[in-house]
């Protein structure tokens, strides 16, 4: 299913991420994670890709996207990084890829490594974008944004025209990296709007239940912390059971305001978490039954 058609007659759709273990040989830990994810009310599930990955890691993301739709019948989405791949290189990740059934790609660039790519055949995802469009019709394209601009980014109005360069090249809906102030995300999608961005985005959420995932996380993708959640986190740093608490509590506040400020869909970053995505899932179904009227 090409899920662009969800977002047509859902007014807020919900999803998943989760991701292949980097070490080799455990790739039955996230098979385990999608047993118990199984059932859940989940519109689409997504399996991020290592970027510059070996060819072992992405038959591990092709493997695991196609078993959340052959065994378990949840429409999947593939990410696929182009960052040091040539146009062969994707063309034969794109026939595997269709092979398996799996319609629908998140086209990224990946992080750029610190010695720089060694070939550049995709400069940005717009360009992977537009060349997967032009390569075969069957591919659905999704694409990523960020609400607090992306890194390399001079300043997110910047950001903004790069990012409406990846929609003209065939993107169908964006997910925006994690954030924890909505009214930073709000303001992102005006201006998103302003700037003639019609596609839908969901709002990618990370539930932090832990002391060692603050740091780690704010320094993987520079989200801002606002005061509230930050009162949290230093009052519960130190009692391991009361921060899981907290850190569940604020996701799904977080998940309230924005499925009442209509967002388009919420994409929660499981971190193969069955038990987090059960609590944070079974708290917010009757918000998206209510406003999707099931
Ligand atoms: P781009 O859209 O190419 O943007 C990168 C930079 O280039 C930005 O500064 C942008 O302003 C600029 N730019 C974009 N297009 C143009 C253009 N046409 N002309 C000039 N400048 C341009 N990483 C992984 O390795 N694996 C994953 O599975 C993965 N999943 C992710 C999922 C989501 C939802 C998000 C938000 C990120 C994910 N990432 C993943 C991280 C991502 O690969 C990095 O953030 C990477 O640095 C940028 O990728 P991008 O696709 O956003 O790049």
């Amino acid at each position: 299913m090409n899920i662009s058609e969800l977002y047509k007659f859902k007014k807020t759709v919900y999803s998943f991420e989760v991701f292949p273990p980097k070490k080799a040989g455990s790739v039955e830990t996230v098979y385990n994670t999608l047993y118990g994810l199984r059932n859940m009310p989940v519109d689409y599930i997504s399996v991020t890709y290592g970027a510059g990955g070996s060819e072992q890691q992405r038959q591990k993301t092709c493997e695991i996207a196609s078993l959340i739709k052959k065994e378990y019948g949840i429409e999947p989405i593939s990410h696929l990084t182009c960052v040091g791949s040539t146009k062969e290189d994707i063309k034969e990740i794109l026939s595997e890829l269709k092979k398996a059934g799996i319609q629908n790609i998140l086209a990224l660039r990946g992080d750029m490594p610190a010695e720089g790519p060694t070939v550049m055949a995709f400069p940005h995802a717009s360009d992977l974008a537009a060349f997967i469009r032009d390569t075969d019709p069957f591919f659905n394209v999704a694409g990523a944004c960020y609400p607090e601009c992306h890194v390399d980014a001079a300043n997110l109005e910047e950001d903004i025209e790069n990012l409406k360069k990846k929609v003209d090249a065939g993107v169908t809906h964006l997910t925006t990296q994690l954030f924890f102030d909505n009214e930073i995300f709000y303001t992102f999608r005006e201006k998103v709007e302003k700037a003639g961005i019609t596609v839908p985005i969901s709002a990618g959420i990370m539930p932090i239940v832990k002391k060692s995932q603050v740091e780690r996380t704010v320094a993987m993708c520079g989200a801002s912390i606002p005061p509230k959640f930050a009162r949290l986190i230093s009052k519960y740093s130190e009692s391991p059971e009361a921060l899981n608490a907290a850190g569940l509590s604020y996701c799904v506040d977080q998940i309230t305001d924005l499925v009442a400020n209509d967002v388009r869909g919420v994409h929660l970053y499981t971190m193969n978490n069955v038990d987090i995505a059960k609590h944070v899932t079974e708290a917010t179904e009757s918000l998206f039954k209510s406003v999707n009227k099931l």
